[in-house]
């Protein structure tokens, strides 16, 4: 098959999210599995010749090659794409980000034509790529070129949704009969999420719980209507993890590599974050890691109403992470008030994270909702024994035979599971069962992306 993969952000070249991995690790997987595959991105400032090999397409196109032979196709303008952010900046989203994404969109279709690449499918990602499946469903619904090219919208976090006042509607170049609540209208403004979710042939999304949940208020934005109106075309695949970068037996950055066959590698890893964190050289306390936004979504609310209990546990709790400042605030507060229990990293460090993700012996994450998580997937591939709330992704990868998980989302049951988990530790005998048993699990992209796959063969059947 043929397969245009369209994203707003794909590792390497601009990642602000998890959704960048997948729009890189999904084509390498499928790719492999004899598919077909490129891929178009807009071409940021931070996309430079210095960073990586580009080379020029024709004027306004260059691209770049990853795997055995993926293209991903930049799509270039300047006054759009050459800023210092990829959406906005701290003051909030860019003022003309529904011209610059309709700009991408509308130039990767052409492109297609202009390399004469004729997709079976067109796999976008998000609301930035959302014009992409709007315009092959009305623009170009008659040009013979993409007729028998199918849609597949998958929404990474449905709480981003690409709304626009309704009076930038002329840019997009469409009638404005589109603008209407059953398409494109939300609330009085343009949804570019609800138009890909409208007019895509099969909308997925990144685990099958997540896929149920955003089909209820609780967790639909408001957009679960038209979800349940396409329930049959709703589906939910998990992510992997890249399989050769979260690899505890050849990871470059930990003091040392184990696997579950030796895990006293793991003991020199906990040892070494030990000492990176200050914290006592004890083995036999829990050493609980965090890498994650700083959100509410991620679960900080309940953290900062259990921390100072948390704290006064035999434990040690190392958190990496950036985003809201009132957690940062909090934070730093409690770190300064617990330096033998709390080692406080406020900023983002990919090398760090390896060595939390290898020596710690729990992985907190209590995200209030998740479309997938990637944390606790890497966690389980090094052994670390996640501790989550039970919803989407989380609900789909963590149970009670690989970790703790809780079910009502509240302070008093976080308390009781993290009681729960540091007890479990003191059993070392178990312990160390219940870490080979997290390692044996399999979340390497090979297998989502077979599950892809079949999704395009039901998507070429629709009419
Ligand atoms: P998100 O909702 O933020 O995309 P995921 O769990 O899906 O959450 O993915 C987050 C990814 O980003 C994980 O790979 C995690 O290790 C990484 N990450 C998050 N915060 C940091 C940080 N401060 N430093 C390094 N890596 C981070």
């Amino acid at each position: 098959m043929k397969i245009l993969i369209c994203a707003s952000e794909v590792v390497p070249f601009a990642k602000t999210g998890g959704l960048a991995d997948v729009a890189a690790a999904l084509p390498l997987a499928l790719e492999q599995q004899g598919q077909d595959v490129v891929i178009a991105m807009p071409r940021y400032k931070c996309v430079s010749e210095k960073k990586f090999n580009i080379k020029s397409l024709k004027k306004g196109v260059s691209y770049s090659i990853t795997g055995k032979n993926i293209k991903t196709y930049f799509l270039e303008n300047e006054a759009y794409f050459n800023r210092d952010n990829l959406y906005g900046e701290k003051t909030g989203d860019y003022s003309d980000n529904l011209d610059r994404f309709s700009y991408f969109c509308a130039r990767t279709l052409e492109l297609m034509k202009e390399i004469n690449f004729k997709p079976d499918i067109l796999h976008c990602h998000d609301w930035q790529s959302c014009l992409a499946i709007i315009y092959l469903k009305t623009k170009y619904a008659k040009d013979p070129f993409f007729k028998d090219t199918k849609a597949i919208l998958t929404i990474h976090n449905i709480g981003y949704q690409g709304l626009f006042p309704r009076d930038q509607f002329p840019q997009l170049g469409l009638d404005w009969s589109y603008f209407n609540i059953e398409q494109l209208e939300f609330y009085g403004q343009i949804s570019l999420l609800k138009g890909g979710m409208v007019f895509a042939d099969i909308i997925n999304t990144v685990s099958p719980t997540y896929a149920k949940e955003i089909q209820t208020k609780d967790f639909g934005f408001g957009l679960e209507g038209v979800l349940n109106k396409r329930k049959k075309d709703v589906f939910g695949i998990l992510n992997g993890i890249d399989y050769n970068i979260w690899n505890p037996q050849a990871d470059k950055v930990i003091a040392r590599a184990f696997s579950a066959d030796d895990l006293n590698g793991k003991a020199v890893d906990k040892e070494d974050l030990q000492k990176l964190c200050k914290f006592p050289l004890r083995k036999d306390v829990a050493l609980i890691g965090v890498i994650s936004r700083l959100a509410e979504q991620k679960g900080f609310d309940l953290i900062a109403q259990d921390i100072e209990e948390i704290c006064k546990m035999d434990l040690q709790l190392v958190l990496l992470g950036t985003g809201d400042m009132k957690y940062h605030l909090l934070l730093e507060g409690i770190a300064k008030r617990y330096p033998k229990v709390v080692s406080l990293y406020l900023k983002f460090d990919d090398e760090l994270a390896h060595k939390i993700y290898a020596g710690s012996d729990i992985f907190l994450m209590p995200s209030r909702y998740e479309p997938c998580g990637l944390g606790q997937l890497i966690a389980l591939r090094y052994g670390t024994i996640p501790l989550v709330f039970k919803t989407g992704g989380l609900a789909d990868t963590v149970s009670k035979d690989n970790g703790f998980i809780f079910s009502q989302y509240n302070k008093k049951e976080l308390l009781k599971t993290i009681k729960e988990a540091v007890k479990a530790f003191g059993n070392a005998k178990e312990w160390g069962g219940l870490v080979k048993k997290a390692m044996a699990y399999d979340f390497s992209w090979e297998g989502s992306a077979a599950k892809y796959i079949a999704l395009y063969e039901k998507a070429k059947t629709k009419k």
